[in-house]
C-alpha cells in the first residue's frame, strides 16, 4: 500500500500535474526560502506579486540583509503577520553573519535560522539540496490521513509524530524534491479540503477514506478554532495637515508597524458613544476638536480573530500633545508601514479623507 502510494503519486505528477508556480523547480535556496515565508498563511495568488517584488528589489540574500528595516516592512505591507517579515530579515542577517552569505545546506543549519520551523526547513533542504526530508504541511496531512485512514488528530503531539514518521517512510530515495512537490500539489489540486476529485484519483482503489466513505471526516483536528471579535477605533486627529501616529511595540502581529491613535472597545460603538467613553477621554484629555466624519467599517479576518475597524476623523483647534504619538504630515504617511486595514483606509480615495 505504501509502495503503491509513492509510485502512483510520482506517476500522477509526471503525467497529470499541471500546477505551475514561478518558484517550482528552482534550486536557489534563497528564492525557495522567500517563497515559503511569503506563502505561510497567504494564498498563492496573493503571495505571487510579493515574491516577484522581493526578488526584483533584493536579488540576493546579501541585498535583503543590508536593506533598512522600514523599506523591507513597506515591501511586505499588505501580507500581514509581520512577525514573518521581522524573522525573515533576522534570518537574512544571520546567513550573512554566521554563514558568510551562503545559505546553509543542511536541514539542521537551515532550521537554526530565525522563523524557520520543521516544515520550511524540510522544504528548503529537499527542494534546493534534494536532501532526504519529507515536508509536512496541511496538504500532506490531509492526503496521508485520508489515504491511510488515520484519525489521530493532526494537531496533537501524537499525530504530528505519527504523520512525520509515515511521511518520512514514504519518501523515495534520491527523489525527495520531486516527491515533496508532488504530494503538496496533489493535496492542493486533487485531494482538496472540500470536494476532492476522488472519481479521477489514481489512489482511489486503495484509499481507505474513499473506500469507507469517510473522506469528509478526515483529517481530524482536536482543537476547535475559537475566533475572537475585536473592535478597533482609530482616531485620525488632524492639526494643520499633520496627523498623529505611533510605532507599535507590543509583541503581536503588527509589531513595528505604525498606527493612528487607537482605542479598542469590547463591543461596537457609535461615534457619540465612543466620544463619551472613558478610554476616549483618557486618550484625548484637554484636546479641543471638531468631528469631521467617521469612515465605513473595515473588516479583517485573521486566523484567530476578526477585527472590525473604523476611523474617526477629528480636527484639532490647537496643537495637541498626545503621549507616545508623533505628529506627521499627511503627505508623508507613505513613508511609514501600516497594518493592512489602515493601508486600505488610506488608499480608499473615495472616502476623500486627505
Ligand atoms: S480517493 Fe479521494 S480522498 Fe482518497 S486520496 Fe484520492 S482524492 Fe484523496
Amino acid at each position: 500500500m505504501k509502495t503503491f502510494f509513492t509510485a502512483q503519486l510520482l506517476e500522477w505528477n509526471h503525467q497529470h500535474n499541471s500546477r505551475t508556480m514561478p518558484w517550482k523547480g528552482i534550486k536557489d535556496p534563497y528564492h525557495i526560502w522567500l517563497s515559503e515565508i511569503i506563502l505561510q498563511q497567504t494564498r498563492v495568488e496573493q503571495g505571487l506579486p510579493y515574491y516577484e517584488r522581493f526578488i526584483t528589489t533584493y536579488p540576493t540574500i546579501q541585498d535583503l540583509a543590508a536593506a533598512p528595516d522600514e523599506a523591507v516592512f513597506r515591501l511586505w505591507q499588505g501580507l500581514g503577520y509581520y512577525a514573518r517579515c521581522k524573522n525573515m530579515l533576522a534570518a537574512a542577517r544571520q546567513v550573512v553573519q554566521t554563514y558568510e552569505g551562503r545559505f546553509p545546506d543542511t536541514y539542521e543549519h537551515i532550521q537554526s535560522l530565525k522563523g524557520i520551523g520543521p516544515y520550511t526547513a524540510a522544504a528548503i533542504a529537499s527542494f534546493a539540496f534534494n536532501s532526504h526530508h519529507a515536508v509536512l504541511d496541511g496538504n500532506v496531512f490531509r492526503v496521508l490521513s485520508r489515504y491511510f485512514g488515520i484519525d489521530t488528530p493532526v494537531d496533537s503531539t501524537a499525530g504530528k509524530k505519527e504523520f512525520a514518521a509515515l511521511a518520512q517512510e514514504l519518501l523515495p530515495a534520491g527523489q525527495s524534491a520531486v516527491y515533496n512537490q508532488s504530494i503538496m500539489d496533489f493535496g492542493a489540486g486533487m485531494c482538496k479540503p472540500q470536494q476532492p476529485l476522488c472519481h479521477q484519483c489514481p489512489l482511489a482503489g486503495k484509499c481507505v477514506a474513499h473506500r469507507q466513505q469517510i473522506v469528509a471526516l478526515l483529517p481530524v483536528k482536536s482543537k476547535k478554532l475559537v475566533i475572537r471579535k475585536r473592535y478597533f477605533y482609530y482616531i485620525v486627529l488632524d492639526y494643520k495637515g499633520q496627523v498623529f501616529i505611533r510605532k507599535r511595540t507590543g509583541n503581536d502581529i503588527w509589531q513595528n508597524l505604525h498606527e493612528f491613535i487607537l482605542l479598542e472597545t469590547p463591543a461596537p460603538m457609535t461615534a457619540q458613544e465612543l466620544q463619551a467613553s472613558p478610554g476616549f477621554e483618557a486618550l484625548l484629555q484637554k484636546v479641543s476638536y471638531t468631528v469631521q466624519g467617521i469612515s465605513p467599517a473595515f473588516k479583517q479576518q485573521l486566523t484567530h480573530q476578526t477585527i472590525h475597524s473604523q476611523f474617526l476623523l477629528l480636527s484639532a483647534a490647537k496643537k495637541p500633545a498626545i503621549a507616545d504619538y508623533m505628529a506627521v504630515p499627511t503627505k508623508q504617511l507613505d513613508n511609514y508601514a501600516f497594518p493592512k486595514t489602515i493601508t486600505d483606509f488610506l488608499e480608499n480615495k473615495s472616502l476623500g479623507l486627505f
